[in-house]
Formats: structure tokens, sequence, C-alpha cells
């Protein structure tokens, strides 16, 4: 069988580093909020291109604290809009509506599958006070012109940069393209931990310190308390992992990119889209999206092959149960994506010889 994303096999290519990583924090008896944070912290600003890096307890914590902390500094007020890409995963949404912000749900291109930039002025009113990219799949999603919008309207530039780990934009990596971003380091991403993990970069120092505070029950010093905060901390064994695995970030990422283009060249179907790549910089392909009116139909043939496939996403966030009030709205191109997405088996351990038979079934269908 070909799986989807062989976790296993991520983790045993740094094996050695890892585990000497792991043991040097278990023997150090210093398990939260020490030098293997600070270490991380430091070198993933200096990766991302920020001043800042906090790190906390997983990605959604990341969105949701850059929110709260726009709140606390009174850049943001409850009732305030976020404009966000409709077909994003539900994080990026529910860290919107959980600090009492309300979503405004643009479109994506259907050929980038990324915010359509061309939207989005005609959803900005009075309450607008940022604007939350997603780079989702790991294509950049920042145009000049949501830069330019941004500017002209006193807008926030916020990213969602869980799934774009490494992704360039002119030379800038994403997550450094905005005011703040949050970064999620769940097994699977891009930069993945070896369980939850999150952090958020950002140049603004008020924001980074609120962040820090919030992430840790809102204590400014120790037993004082200036916001009404959470636990939501990122462990020293996350952090020297993370520490490990970032060094080899771009060299996963190239393999990455080879495997797309290898897809890209090989298959070959007429009623297969295959990802539309203008510029190789801008994609670190976390995930290899197709898509086909026969989503499902394709599915099932490749699981019959012996090939995992996985949907990014099944539902969108304005189908779902959880948030009745908008199931009614008409999203004709998110819709339509969620349909016919298919993601292939896609990971810097994607060895040719399975691509090639992913490949070869596919042409066969
Ligand atoms: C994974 C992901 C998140 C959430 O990250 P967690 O670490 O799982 O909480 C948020 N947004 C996007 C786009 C993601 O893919």
């Amino acid at each position: 069988m070909i799986k989807f994303l062989d976790l296993q096999k991520v983790t045993a290519k740094y094996a050695d580093e890892i585990h000497e990583a792991v043991q040097r924090v278990v023997d150090s008896g210093w398990y939260l909020q020490g030098q293997e944070n600070a270490n991380f912290e430091k070198h993933y600003s200096e990766y991302i291109g920020t001043k800042y890096t906090v790190g906390v307890a997983n990605g959604l914590d990341a969105l949701i604290w850059i929110l709260r902390g726009y709140l606390e500094l009174g850049v943001m007020h409850p009732g305030d809009e976020v404009i966000v890409p409709a077909n994003t995963y539900i994080a990026t949404i529910l860290a919107i509506t959980e600090n009492g912000l309300k979503p405004v749900l643009i479109e994506p291109n259907i050929d980038t599958y990324q915010i359509d930039d061309s939207l989005i002025e005609a959803a900005i009113t009075p309450k607008t006070k940022a604007i939350m990219i997603v780079h989702l799949y790991g294509c950049c999603a920042y145009t000049d012109k949501i830069g330019e919008i941004c500017k002209k309207y006193g807008l926030k530039l916020l990213e969602d940069n869980a799934q774009a780990h490494g992704c360039l934009y002119n030379g800038h990596r994403t997550g450094s393209l905005g005011d703040a971003a949050a970064h999620s380091f769940y097994p699977g991403k891009n930069l993945g931990a070896l369980g939850d993990a999150g952090a958020v970069t950002t140049n603004d120092k008020d924001l980074a310190d609120v962040i820090r505070a919030l992430a840790n029950y809102g204590s400014i010093r120790k037993y004082v308390f200036k916001y009404v905060g959470r636990n939501s901390r990122l462990d020293e064994i996350q952090a020297a992992v993370l520490d490990v695995k970032l060094k080899h970030l771009d060299e996963d990422n190239a393999i990455r990119k080879q495997n797309a283009r290898y897809y890209i060249e090989n298959i070959k179907h007429p009623d297969i889209v295959l990802p539309k790549v203008t510029n190789w910089d801008r994609h670190v392909f976390h995930i290899f999206s197709i898509r086909t009116s026969r989503r499902d139909e394709l599915q099932a043939y490749l699981t019959e092959n012996g090939i995992q496939t996985n949907i990014h996403y099944p539902i969108p966030p304005h189908k779902q149960e959880c948030y009745k009030e908008w199931n009614n709205l008409s999203l004709p191109v998110t819709e339509k994506i969620h349909r016919e997405e298919l993601s292939l088996p896609m990971s810097p351990v994607l060895a040719e010889k399975e691509m090639d038979i992913v490949a070869n079934i596919i042409n066969h269908w």
C-alpha cells in the first residue's frame, strides 16, 4: 500500500538527531520555558525573517492569540470583521469566532485555490480590521494587491501559515509578509513536531509580549496576571525536535517540489485538473491537490488499488453544523473545490517508484 503520509519514515529520516535532542531534554530536568524554547524561537525568527517568535501549544492557539492580542491592545473590538478565504480549514474560522469577531468569507480563485484578491475590496466595511490570508496546501496566498488593500484601508494583514513553512514570496518567507502569522507544527505539517505545537511570528513587540503572557495564564511576571490567559505553552521536547527539523526544512521542501513536478509531468488524464504552478518559489506542496468532477469515484478506485488519498476538505466551514447560521450561504467556487478536491500521497519520504505507481494507476482510470 502507498500511504498518504508515512510519518514513521518522516521521523526515521532524522532519527539520530531527534533521539539525541529528546534525550538531552529528558536528562536536563527542565521541561517547560527553558533553553530549548529560546533556541527554537531564535532560529525560527531568523528563518522566517521576523523579530519575534512566540512558541505556543498548537496552530489553532497561535491563530486565537493573534486576534486576542489585538483585542487586548485595543486594535480590534468585539464584532469587528476579519476577511478570510471561505475554503480554509476550520481552525482559521474558529479562531475568529472564538474571539467574538466576525469572519467575512471570500471565495477562492479556482486555479490557485487561494483567496480571490479581486473580491476583497467589495467586502470591506467600516468594521473590517484585518485580512487573514491562508497559504492553503502550501501555496503562497499573498499578492501585491492584498498588500495594497491593507495599506489603503489601514487593515492588519495576518497569515495562517500552518501549511506553508518555508514558502517564499519575492525572497521573503510566508509568515513575514504581514503584521503577524500563525504557524502549526502538527506532525503532518511541513515542519512537524512529535505532537502538538505552534508559534506566532511578528515584528510587533507589543503583540509578541501580549501573546507570550496570554499563553502563560496571562502572566507578565511570576504570579502577576495582567490578562485572563490560558496555559498554551510549547514544551521543551517539542521545541528541541522542531529545532532539529528546522535545519532540514528547505531540503525536505525541495524534495516535495521535485515530487510535485514528477506528478505534474507524469499524470495525464483528461478528467483531472493538476495544480497550476506559475512560480515554484511560491509553493511548498504541503498537499498535492488534484480536482475531478468524479472525485469520489477516483478515490474509491485508488483505494482499491492500494493508494491512500485524502480530501482537503470534504465540507466547507459554512456548511458545518457548528456554523448553522451560514448553512444557506452560497459560495459556489468553494463548494466546487470541496466536491472535487482529492489529495495524492505527498511527503519528503515518498519514493519515485511510489509516485510512478500512483501516476500509472491514475492514467489507467
Ligand atoms: C493545521 C492547520 C491549523 C491548525 O493547527 P493545529 O496545530 O492542528 O491546531 C490551522 N490552519 C490551517 C490552515 C491548518 O492547516
